[in-house]
């Protein structure tokens, strides 16, 4: 059974907000017009406050009728779509059971928004906790929010003063303090806010900054493992430019030859394909569509699969390709903090954006176009799949730490 992620959020006030994308505060839901509800394939858990709050509207209502609902019927309604085993709204084809043929939730038709469960009310909306740090992002699973993730004109606009902002509110909250070494976490941040710098550089092409990128990272994930002074020895050196010349220089343009380069990209990005089929499936069409990528891309062989990327390539992907990446580091990076495994990040966010991309590539292969719709649709239901499913995120995290597949020069093939 799926159980919709529950996002841990404690009320938000806005003096809290510690980062926030710019975007973060226009969200709305499309509601009726969304394409994709989120009221469909996961079940919503309930939290402990609504719940008590619908067993009181289910007695409250046994004693007083509503103008449009007599006593027996409301009740039965009610119960009926509360899973008393799981906690949980019940489900039917697939569907939360209060979802109207609007596309809209009846119990806030019928009794407001209070009504509606902590996740049914704040999704899309996340935030990660780091040492009583707050960090908020809007899930790219929602299609709205998509829409604004992958289209967002301005750079990801994080609080200047963050990091010096950070250092006081951790000196301050130093009892609350969880698993993480409050020294690493700050030089994690100092870190991600230079790929950052990097992925928004758009006078380098996308590939060469995701090559810098995961350069970078292999070296701090050594220095990491070496300790905290090793890392800052890393860190300060790459911010005196040292490092970053000697890794341009270095772009591995590479030594293998074409035709292996090709090879390598063909059997890694179809072998990719075949492990995300194993996952979890969250959505019944998840299996299907892989399949039915794999065969679109891979089973003609390696020349088809070739004239299929190139012909795609005319498409100018740079834009969405950096929000994309920029959003997975943004939520992930830091998480780094608690198993000191930041390349497995970096790669997880290099694997995603390479797997949306060869569905889009299918998806140009069939329609002969990719819109803007198809690159919301395919990444709202990538991240619905993997971002929403402990079990997929755990698994692909620990495929990328131990299995050779992942190492870079595959990635570096495939870009
Ligand atoms: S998926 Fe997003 S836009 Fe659609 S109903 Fe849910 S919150 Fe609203």
């Amino acid at each position: 059974m799926k159980i919709r992620n529950n996002l841990m959020m404690k009320k938000i006030k806005t003096q809290e907000i510690m980062a926030a994308p710019s975007y973060y505060k226009k969200f709305q839901c499309a509601a009726s017009k969304c394409k994709d509800t989120c009221c469909q394939s996961w079940q919503i858990s309930i939290d402990r406050r609504s719940w008590r709050k619908y067993l009181y509207l289910i007695r409250k209502e046994r004693k007083q009728n509503r103008n449009d609902w007599n006593d027996k019927k409301t009740r039965q309604w009610i119960q009926k779509g509360l899973d008393f085993r799981t906690h949980s709204f019940a489900m039917k084809d697939g569907k939360c059971v209060f979802l109207d043929r609007d596309s809209l939730c009846r119990l806030q038709r019928i009794w407001g928004a209070e009504l509606l469960c902590n996740i049914c009310r704040r999704y899309p909306r996340h935030m990660e906790v780091y040492d009583g740090l707050k960090e908020f992002s809007l899930s790219l699973s929602c299609p709205e929010a998509a829409r604004m993730i992958l289209t967002e004109k301005e750079n990801l606009h994080l609080d200047l003063d963050y990091v010096k902002k950070t250092r006081n509110a951790m000196r301050k909250r130093a009892s609350k303090k969880r698993c993480q070494d409050r020294e690493v976490f700050l030089m994690l941040l100092k870190i991600r806010k230079n790929f950052f710098l990097i992925l928004q550089n758009q006078s380098l092409s996308v590939k060469d900054r995701i090559i810098e990128i995961l350069e970078i990272t292999e070296k701090i994930q050594t220095a990491l493992e070496r300790g905290k002074d090793c890392l800052k020895r890393e860190i300060t050196e790459y911010e005196k430019n040292k490092k970053r010349k000697e890794i341009l220089k270095k772009n591995p343009k590479n030594d293998l030859s074409e035709m292996k380069k090709k090879e390598q990209r063909y059997i890694f990005m179809s072998s990719c394909c075949e492990v995300f089929e194993q996952l979890e499936p969250i959505q019944n069409k998840w299996k299907k569509q892989m399949q039915k990528e794999w065969k679109t891309l891979y089973v003609g062989g390696l020349n088809e699969y070739e004239r299929k990327r190139a012909d795609f390539q005319k498409e100018n992907t740079e834009r969405i390709s950096e929000k994309f990446l920029m959003y997975f580091l943004y939520v992930y990076f830091l998480g780094g903090v608690y198993d000191g495994q930041i390349e497995t990040k970096v790669k997880f966010a290099i694997l995603s954006w390479l797997v949306v991309r060869e569905w889009a590539i299918a998806r140009k292969e069939k329609m002969g176009k990719i819109l803007l719709d198809d690159w919301i649709e395919l990444s709202s239901h990538y991240s619905r799949e993997i971002e929403h499913s402990e079990e997929n995120l755990e698994m692909i995290e620990k495929m990328i730490e131990k299995h050779s597949m992942f190492q870079k020069n595959n990635i570096f093939a495939a870009l």
